[in-house]
């Protein structure tokens, strides 16, 4: 009964808080809590696998590739795709998506919150993806977050999937007996940020560890006098490109995806772990791999036929230059759209496109350049300036610029600032699922 009355107001208090505006993600869950304590525990209790995915970078798009290739397959989740990744949110995707036939949880889980949650939930898995000293000033040191949450998985029987490569991580087999470990070869790729920074101590005896290959950071292959060190994988990439989107080689196999960066790439590898784990196989894992893309607008991918589209958002030289880079990556013909707002959130003062490398265009091969938003003429001056000779257009209004792009051949490439962004992304899935 206490159960019952906990989903059941949970339930109309996530009704309440979306319909004044909110995501509900979080209230749901705060609710239910405070009338069952152990809701969370009896609603875990009937899904046979639980997957815990936790590090500090790279645990929502791990997670989200893991959700889409379990949906592909059609086999059902629970999964707490909206980024609450506390134990309020997680209790609230076990509410709200629970149903007779679930019997897998993928839930990404903040570093912060593992020992009190693990209280409650012990999950089957655990996949962690690196740690970072970025967010130490919410935990501490790091070696204390590790231990901390060592301490809290130890002794129960949790298979834990961990990134051979991160010395922090791979500490963590101190907490089980059954470990799987996933890393990348040496030479796989060039990293962009290939910096060593300072933590570089072993986290077993605190010397300093010896490095044979460094991929970027901390991550790498690694030795310590102590005996610690970079254990072989069980799952490997071999190696990649990313150009924009990531080729990504897994022993034998190659799976051609649709998102781009090459840190996703240590995402994907993990998100394949997990996926390997729960048994399915490369096709299975490839339905998913090769149709996910993100869906916020930062370097989402479109296909309708043999039309494509990327959407990348730049509010700064920085994002812009990246932006035309992924451009220049592209084989083919290309259409650009480029929008320009100066709205308060985008900031007034739009001079920093001339800071942003424009020229770079005229070694492209493009149809036409589409300028759009309430400094689309500044735009128009910019390329010009920057000596750029094929076509441009101008159209002001942002739907109609973007659904332009459509009667063009050559693969889309749109770059949205700030609050042109929602416009943009809005006309792009209509006009990808073949609307107007
Ligand atoms: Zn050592």
């Amino acid at each position: 009964m206490r159960q019952w009355t906990a989903t059941h107001l949970a339930k109309l208090a996530r009704k309440a808080s979306i319909a004044a505006g909110k995501k509900g993600t979080d209230l749901p869950g705060q609710v239910a809590r405070k009338v069952d304590q152990n809701i969370l525990r009896k609603l875990a209790a009937k899904v046979d696998d639980i997957v815990f995915i936790s590090g500090t970078n790279g645990k929502t798009t791990t997670s989200n590739l893991i959700g889409h290739t379990l949906k592909a397959n059609h086999i059902d989740i629970i999964h707490n795709n909206e980024g609450a990744n506390m134990a309020a949110g997680i209790t609230s995707a076990f509410i709200m998506q629970s149903t007779k036939d679930t019997k897998v949880a993928v839930i990404e889980i903040d570093e912060g919150s593992i020992p009190r949650v693990l209280k409650e939930v012990t999950p089957s898995m655990m996949i962690f993806t690196n740690f970072f000293r970025d967010q130490m000033d919410r935990f501490g040191e790091i070696d204390i977050m590790v231990n901390n949450i060592a301490k809290s998985i130890s002794n129960k029987g949790i298979k834990l999937l961990l990134n051979a490569d991160d010395p922090f991580v791979s500490r963590l087999k101190i907490a089980s007996d059954s470990i799987v470990y996933y890393g990348m070869k040496a030479h796989a790729h060039e990293f962009e940020q290939s910096t060593m920074n300072e933590s570089k101590y072993c986290p077993n005896c605190g010397k300093l560890l010896i490095y044979d290959y460094i991929h970027y950071n901390q991550i790498g292959h690694y030795h310590c006098s102590c005996g610690f060190k970079r254990e072989l994988p069980k799952y490997e990439v071999t190696s990649f490109s990313a150009s924009p989107f990531l080729g990504l080689n897994i022993g034998d196999t190659t799976f051609n995806m649709k998102i781009a960066g090459d840190f996703n790439a240590y995402n994907a590898l993990a998100a394949y772990t997990v996926l390997r784990e729960l048994g399915l196989n490369d096709d299975s894992i490839r339905r998913g791999f090769e149709s996910y893309t993100s869906d916020n607008g930062r370097m989402q991918y479109f296909k309708l036929n043999h039309k494509e589209a990327m959407i990348n958002l730049a509010k700064n030289p920085a994002g812009m230059n990246a932006s035309l880079s992924v451009g220049e990556q592209l084989e083919g013909k290309k259409v650009y759209v480029i929008s320009l707002n100066d709205n308060a959130a985008d900031g007034r003062d739009t001079s920093w496109i001339y800071d942003a490398d424009f020229e770079k265009l005229s070694e492209q091969n493009i149809e036409t350049i589409i300028v759009t938003g309430t400094r689309a003429e500044e735009l128009q001056l910019r390329l010009k300036l920057a000596e750029v000779t094929v076509p441009i257009i101008l159209e002001k209004d942002i739907y109609k610029a973007t659904a332009l792009t459509m009667n063009y051949e050559g693969f889309t490439v749109a770059i949205p600032n700030y609050t042109s962004l929602s416009p943009m992304l809005e006309q792009l899935n209509r006009s990808f699922t073949g609307g107007q």
